[in-house]
């Protein structure tokens, strides 16, 4: 596992759950020491709630879960005897492309070699390796164990059987598994979810609707928990940027130009629920208020 963030620490975990051994690897020996904490503590959580086995009869103790996951500083020892590796550090191109120079030439010639990332495609970063045809993205959500949904796609050049250990190694997590088929910006989840921000930030940009109605439509028309707007806060507006301006450098066409409310409320400091202002005000946000949903606040207020 290369990469110790905030994705890192989750997919070494629900690897561990599932009854790998982990060896995790990342530059900073203080994410290393973070992820530990986050791993020990959601494990935790998992006993308490008795989510900790993938099945029904496990009896798993969390410091066996934990003890599979071993912590490495330099890249080459972590990946030496590895049947896999997954890569989800920071997103950008250059330092993947780096990693993955170094994957290429330390980790075994049947490992596969896969990349988390949410934006860039695996066949990016195959001249950076000598042998593609064991590289290919596998896309986890963020939370994998509230959002279990994984998904493998090809960098052009990678083998089935590949495709197929990546797929099945999914499978093994005990979440959703899917495959793509050929390429996809923004594989399946990523593409869907980009066509619904797009949608409902054009509307706002248009001035068709509000912010609060937008979310109102999609959580009562389609039966949503969340609203995009309450999602996209909750991401970071600052991350939602730098991907609206990706599918821009991809495609260069005008359509694809990132809002203009996202640049303005991030040009402003707004980036959503860590920085107290995105599109609604937090802790405090409108849409906890009740009655909010049918707009009977706003008719209280009156
Ligand atoms: P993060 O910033 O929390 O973590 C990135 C980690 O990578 C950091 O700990 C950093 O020290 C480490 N790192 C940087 N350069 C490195 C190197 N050369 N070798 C090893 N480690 C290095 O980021 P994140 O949110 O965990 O995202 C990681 C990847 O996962 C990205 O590619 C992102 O697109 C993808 N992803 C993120 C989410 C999300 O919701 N955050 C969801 C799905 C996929």
């Amino acid at each position: 596992m290369v990469g110790a963030g905030l994705m890192g620490w989750q997919i070494a975990l629900m690897c561990a759950r599932a009854g790998y051994r982990v060896a995790q690897f990342d530059i900073s020996p203080e994410a290393l020491r973070n992820a530990r904490e986050r791993q020990a503590a959601t494990l935790q959580e998992w006993a308490a709630q008795g989510r900790l086995g993938l099945l029904e009869a496990s009896v798993e103790q969390p410091e066996i879960v934990l003890e599979r996951i071993e912590h490495f500083a330099d890249l080459a020892s972590a990946c030496a005897t590895a049947d896999m590796t997954i890569e989800a550090a920071t997103e950008r191109i250059e330092v993947k492309r780096e990693i993955f120079r170094h994957l290429d030439m330390a980790a075994p010639r049947e490992a596969i070699l896969a990349t988390n990332s949410s934006s860039i495609q695996s066949r990016r970063l195959a001249d950076a390796v000598r042998f593609a045809d064991r590289l290919c993205n596998f896309h986890f959500t963020n939370h994998p164990w509230l959002r279990p949904y994984v998904e493998t796609m090809t960098c052009g050049a990678t083998r089935d059987d590949v495709l197929d250990r990546a797929y099945r190694v999914g499978r093994s997590l005990g979440i959703a598994s899917a495959r793509v088929h050929g390429e996809s910006q923004g594989f399946i989840h990523n593409y869907v979810w980009r066509q619904i921000k797009k949608a409902a930030m054009t509307l706002v940009d248009r001035g068709h609707a509000s912010v609060e109605d937008v979310d109102r439509a999609v959580m009562i028309g389609l039966r949503c928990p969340l609203g995009p707007f309450q999602m996209m806060d909750r991401a970071g507006l600052d991350v939602m940027l730098d991907i609206e301006r990706q599918w821009f450098a991809e495609s260069g066409e005008e359509r694809d130009r990132p809002p203009k409310v996202l640049e303005d409320l991030v040009s402003a400091g707004h980036l959503g629920v860590k920085s107290g202002r995105g599109f609604y005000r937090y802790p405090h946000p409108a849409f906890e208020e009740p009655g909010w949903l049918f707009g009977q606040n706003q008719q209280a207020k009156e």
